[in-house]
């Protein structure tokens, strides 16, 4: 599988406090320091388009809370070679700079959702934002930051009630919901016994909605298994990272805030680009790693990664 795709977490910062993520928030956050600046981010990138990196995901922590996130926007989405230029974001902060961010260049929003109730929203986020989300959600469609996708993780005794109506907005809206497995990150997080297998989620849909019917969205091309209730505007996806294995299709690479590129989510390999940045490494040389990653990508892969404490914030998701 090409590599095509670089995920790049601008911040480890971050707005809201997912008890599936980063529950306590700052005690593991990185120096300032260290964590990128614009130029370095823009430079690398830069070079990754020359390795063949088409696809730019910007995420965090929370991509919105970074400052100035237009200009580094504007700066990514004008780097030839970069075809689409995308953001996961928990939405909170996007209603208004929605048309900004599209007018600078992003293509379109994955937007983290994993309750449509309010109460069960504070529960989970520990903060009372959800109008403020599904705002963000309707200006993400509004301006044409589309398709919208949602990310839903499920955990069990959390927000399994808040399937259906995660799925009903599939129905009712222009947008392709995924339910995301649980992955338990280590130290902060809730144990393995909270995970939901996505063919526990396809039931209680099936059993609301009726039988759902397989589609293609887009080039097919992401772990994402699309399906729609009949009738439905939107789509429902399923990211069953615990119960599939995604090796072989992995066209991704994962460059942290400080700088660091993760060939698979869950190994601790991990290449350092910010030191020979900032001690004056020439492009040559940093496309001489550059490629070396590449072809070691394939060296790290679940099956062969035994990672069990990590931080989702840093990583990016
Ligand atoms: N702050 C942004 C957000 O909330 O979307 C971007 C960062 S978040 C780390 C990126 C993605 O990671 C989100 O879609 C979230 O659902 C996913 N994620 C975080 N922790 C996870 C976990 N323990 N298991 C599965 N997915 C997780």
């Amino acid at each position: 599988m090409d590599v095509d795709y670089l995920r790049v977490s601008v911040t480890d910062r971050c707005n809201l406090r997912c008890i599936y993520c980063n529950p306590l928030g700052g005690c593991d956050f990185i120096d300032r320091r260290e964590i990128l600046r614009f130029e370095e981010i823009r430079r690398l990138v830069g070079l990754f388009a020359e390795c063949g990196i088409r696809k730019v995901r910007l995420t965090g922590g929370e991509p919105l809370v970074r400052k100035n996130i237009i200009r580094l926007v504007r700066e990514l989405a004008g780097i030839p070679g970069i075809e689409e230029l995308s953001m996961t974001t928990n939405g909170v902060l996007l209603e208004p700079i929605a048309k900004e961010l599209k007018d600078a260049g992003l293509k379109r929003v994955n937007i983290s959702l994993a309750s449509a109730e309010r109460e069960c929203y504070r529960q989970i986020t520990g903060f009372d934002l959800l109008s403020k989300v599904t705002d963000g959600i309707y200006k993400a469609i509004e301006v044409g930051l589309t398709p919208v996708k949602i990310n839903s993780v499920i955990i069990k005794g959390v927000n399994v009630s808040q399937i259906p109506a995660l799925a009903e907005m599939s129905i009712e809206i222009p947008v392709l919901v995924r339910f995301i497995e649980y992955c338990p990150t280590g130290r902060y997080t809730k144990p393995d016994s909270y995970y939901v297998p996505n063919s526990e989620v396809r039931k209680i849909i099936e059993r609301e909605f009726g039988l759902l019917s397989s589609i293609v969205v887009g080039n097919a091309n992401g772990p994402a298994l699309y399906f729609k209730v009949e009738g439905s505007t939107g789509a429902i996806g399923f990211i069953s990272g615990r119960s599939s294995i995604f090796c072989r299709q992995c066209n991704r690479l994962r460059l942290t805030s400080d700088g660091k590129v993760k060939p698979c989510l869950y190994s601790d390999h991990c290449y350092d680009l910010k030191k020979p940045i900032r001690s004056g490494a020439s492009d040559e040389a940093v496309l001489g790693l550059m490629s070396r990653i590449l072809r070691e990508k394939n060296n790290y892969t679940r099956l062969n990664s035994s990672v069990r404490d990590f931080s989702m914030q840093n990583i990016g998701g």
